[in-house]
C-alpha cells in the first residue's frame, strides 16, 4: 500500500499507509497531537534524494543510454571462443 506524508502546523512530518480508496486529507500528529494535513503530490515524491528518485533517474537514463551495452555499435567483436563470457552461460547446453 502506498505511504502518504502528513505535516502538522508545528512542521512535524510523519508517514501513514492508506489504501488508494481511503486517503484522509488530515490526520493527527503523533508528536504534538495537532491536526496534520496530507502533503500534496504523489506518494513518496516528497522524499527528495530517496531511492525512489534514484530509481526514476536510472529509468530515465536507461531510456536513451542503455546500461547493458558493453560495446559501441560497429565495434568489431573481440576474438574469443564463445558468444558470451558470462561463466553462468557456460553451463547452458550448446547447440
Ligand atoms: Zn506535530
Amino acid at each position: 500500500m502506498p505511504t502518504y506524508t502528513y505535516r502538522c502546523d508545528s512542521s512535524h512530518r510523519f508517514d501513514e499507509v492508506h489504501t488508494m480508496s481511503s486517503i484522509p486529507d488530515a490526520s493527527t500528529c503523533p508528536e504534538c497531537g495537532g491536526e496534520a494535513l496530507r502533503r500534496p503530490g504523489a506518494p513518496h515524491l516528497s522524499a527528495a534524494g530517496s531511492s525512489a528518485y534514484g530509481l526514476i533517474d536510472a529509468s530515465a537514463r536507461s531510456a536513451h543510454e542503455p546500461g547493458v551495452v558493453s560495446s559501441l555499435p560497429g565495434t568489431p567483436r573481440r576474438a574469443g571462443s564463445g558468444v558470451t563470457r558470462n561463466p553462468l552461460h557456460a553451463k547452458l547446453p550448446r547447440h
